[in-house]
């Protein structure tokens, strides 16, 4: 069976198949504020994103995601808590059934109702592929969504949903700014981590920003039309795709602000 997140294969069994699951440096954790320390030396957050590098959206089965062209240096990140420039791949979310859960990151044991990812990739390296297993490999920028005012920058990719409603399902996606999906303020916590999905390979630095963004109630409601299943099979709605915290195992937590 491959993996997933239900009982007979979700976050619990991965270690079966993905014994780095118990590894030193596996993600999400629990971010608490207070015992994350200020660190002067972090840079501010260098986002550079072209729209035009948009590619198509497609659903992945465990989640959709928005994939970018990768094979220039339109779409970067640098600066931050990494050094040299690292190339947009794609980003995803991570949400729950309900709005009381979602987020893979949680703030003080504080779950926020969905989580977008935006991967990048070390241009040290040759590719995503050879990039994601290495130590400094990946950066990915994390965002909470939190109920409130609808989110208008979001309405595009959710207006794409009935299109991929079905494992599988893929269609283009043009000249999206994934910028104006950041909240105002780019404050962040950063360590070292890993993907939350298997392989959960240990190559993430983690940026994860303090301010959440919104989203209405009603475009919660719409994340969780999309389906787990492919078509033709039992429908099975696309929720609580998220992993829980894992042990912090010493690991510094880092904040970029007082
Ligand atoms: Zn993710």
């Amino acid at each position: 069976m491959s993996w997933g997140y239900a009982a007979n294969n979700g976050p619990d069994k991965w270690a079966d198949n993905f014994p780095i699951a118990n590894g030193p440096r596996q993600s999400p954790i629990d971010i608490v504020p207070g015992e994350a320390s200020y660190d002067a030396g972090l840079k501010a957050l260098n986002l550079k994103y072209d729209p035009s590098t948009c590619l198509d959206i497609l659903n992945n089965g465990h989640s959709f995601q928005v994939t970018f062209v990768d094979d220039n240096d339109s779409s970067t990140l640098t600066d931050g808590p990494i050094s040299g420039i690292y190339r947009l791949k794609q980003f995803h979310f991570h949400w729950g059934a309900s709005d009381d859960k979602g987020s893979e990151h949680t703030v003080a044991g504080t779950k926020y109702p969905a989580e977008l990812h935006l991967v990048h990739w070390n241009t040290k390296y040759a590719s995503f592929g050879e990039a994601a297993s290495q130590p400094d490999g990946l950066a990915v920028v994390g965002v909470f969504l939190q109920i409130g005012a609808e989110n208008a920058n979001l309405q595009k990719v959710l207006d794409a949903f009935d299109v991929i409603k079905a494992k599988g399902k893929q269609t283009s996606f043009a000249d999206f700014d994934p910028a104006t999906l950041l909240p105002g303020c780019l404050d962040y916590w950063t360590y070292d981590g890993s993907l939350t999905t298997p392989p959960l390979l240990e190559s993430v630095t983690w940026i994860v920003c303090k301010e959440p963004v919104s989203v209405s109630a009603e475009q919660m409601a719409k994340f969780r039309s999309l389906l787990f299943s492919a078509e033709g099979e039992a429908e099975c709605c696309m929720v609580d795709n998220y992993r829980p915290p894992q042990p912090l195992k010493g690991r510094a937590v880092r904040a970029s602000f007082k």
